[in-house]
């Protein structure tokens, strides 16, 4: 099976700078392209309770695509949940770009 820790920050990683580095007003083909992005990556992430977790959280709440700050908030959101559930420190998501566009914490 999988690694689900090294796989899960590298994953976070990976999405919270892909939306850190979104456009602020992204093209509709933009647009379409990351909500079918973050839809593929839902059906196939290779963790499957962490997969139905998310897919079920992206039921209750649609991809947002409109903006990097919308796309980003909402990710911040999803992983929030995740922290939440694991016990871990919920983060302050007034501060995504500061830790994902602005650079990594020293
Ligand atoms: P991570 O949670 O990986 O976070 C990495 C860094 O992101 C943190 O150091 C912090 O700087 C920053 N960060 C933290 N929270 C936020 C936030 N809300 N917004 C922006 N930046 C933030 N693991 C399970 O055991 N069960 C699950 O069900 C599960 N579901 C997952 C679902 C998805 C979609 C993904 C990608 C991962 C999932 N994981 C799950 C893995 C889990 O979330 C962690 O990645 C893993 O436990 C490693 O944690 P970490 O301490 O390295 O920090």
């Amino acid at each position: 099976p999988p690694d689900v820790e090294t796989l899960g920050n590298a994953t976070w990683t990976l999405l919270h700078t892909t939306a850190a580095y979104y456009p602020e007003k992204p093209a509709p083909s933009q647009r379409e392209s990351m909500k079918s992005f973050i839809e593929s990556f839902a059906q196939h992430y290779p963790c499957w309770f962490c997969k139905n977790d998310f897919q079920q959280s992206m039921a209750v709440e649609p991809v947002q695509v409109e903006s990097r700050e919308k796309l980003s908030q909402w990710l911040c959101r999803r992983h929030n949940e995740v922290n939440v559930k694991l016990n871990k420190p919920v983060f302050d998501c007034t501060k995504v770009f500061e830790r994902w566009l602005n650079g990594p914490p020293s």
